[in-house]
């Protein structure tokens, strides 16, 4: 019998690695691809208060959200390459709440962390459609995205809306219900998939050609409430209120 007093390592999956047996049964394909970053999550407080506002910086190599909790705490996702990850995940809780800070420009003051950090690899998903004979794909079964935009959660939600709204249009016929639901929600998705691709592609590692279109985008984003709201339009298909 061993003695040794060695951590055991804990193989933590990929997001992707989980897959539905639903969907798989049902042999629905996914495009599925990884981004070679990280995503840092953990709990904070800020001195300053978060002003009841979600903050988003884009960095030169990544991305990082804060999500208020409440008036003075707020949970972050920092989206960053593997070797950023390494660092900032090797770092006590002090020194992380110092760069924390320094990457927000100091505009929250202090910044102290109040959870255990978590770090996932992160990847985009998509399933080639949302259904098959009495099965609805929904959320991450159906889509996995860039959490850079914060809009995971949201793309689900409005899978379920929709899902209901098909549902009720088409009572008694169920896979024209599904087939419908599922037309309407993968467009609305691969939209999203583009968009965060394209923002992580533009603000992800990038060539010495990309620095100035680079520092162009990432001041207009961190600037414009328009795109953020066009985001969030977007993963809850509230462009256009008519169904078909
Ligand atoms: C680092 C990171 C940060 C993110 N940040 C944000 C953000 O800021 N905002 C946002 O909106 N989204 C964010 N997301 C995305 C968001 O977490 C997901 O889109 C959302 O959790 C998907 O919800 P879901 O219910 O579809 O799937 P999940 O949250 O994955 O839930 C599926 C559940 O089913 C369970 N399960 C799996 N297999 C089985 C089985 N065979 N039987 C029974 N149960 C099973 C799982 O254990 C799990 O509890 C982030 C994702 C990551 C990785």
């Amino acid at each position: 019998m061993s003695t040794s007093t060695a951590p055991t390592a804990i193989w933590s999956p990929p997001i992707w690695w989980w897959r539905p047996t639903g969907r798989e049964a049902a042999g629905i394909p996914v495009n599925a691809w990884q981004y070679e970053q990280r995503g840092i999550v953990a709990n904070i407080a800020c001195d300053a208060g978060l002003q009841a506002t979600a903050w988003q910086r884009f960095l030169p190599d990544g991305v990082l959200a804060l999500l208020p909790l409440d008036a003075e705490r707020a949970s972050i996702v920092w989206s960053a390459d593997d070797a950023t990850a390494d660092h900032l995940m090797g770092l006590d809780d002090g020194a992380f709440g110092e760069v924390l800070a320094a990457a927000l420009q100091q505009h929250l003051g202090g910044v102290r962390v109040l959870s255990r950090r978590a770090d996932f690899p992160l990847g985009a998903a998509h399933a080639e459609r949302y259904w098959a004979p009495r099965l609805a794909l929904l959320g991450d079964a159906a889509h996995v995205i860039h959490p850079l935009a914060g809009q995971g959660l949201n793309l689900g939600l409005a899978d379920a809306g929709e899902l209901a709204a098909a549902l009720s249009r088409h009572p008694g016929e169920l896979a024209r219900a599904l087939r419908g639901y599922s037309r309407r929600r993968r467009t609305a998705t691969a939209d999203m998939i583009m968009i965060t691709d394209g923002l992580h592609r533009l603000f992800g590692p990038a060539g010495p050609d990309f620095a100035e279109l680079r520092e162009a985008g990432m001041a207009m984003v961190n600037r414009l409430t328009p795109l953020r709201r066009m985001l969030v339009e977007r993963a809850l298909d509230t462009r256009d209120a008519q169904v078909s």
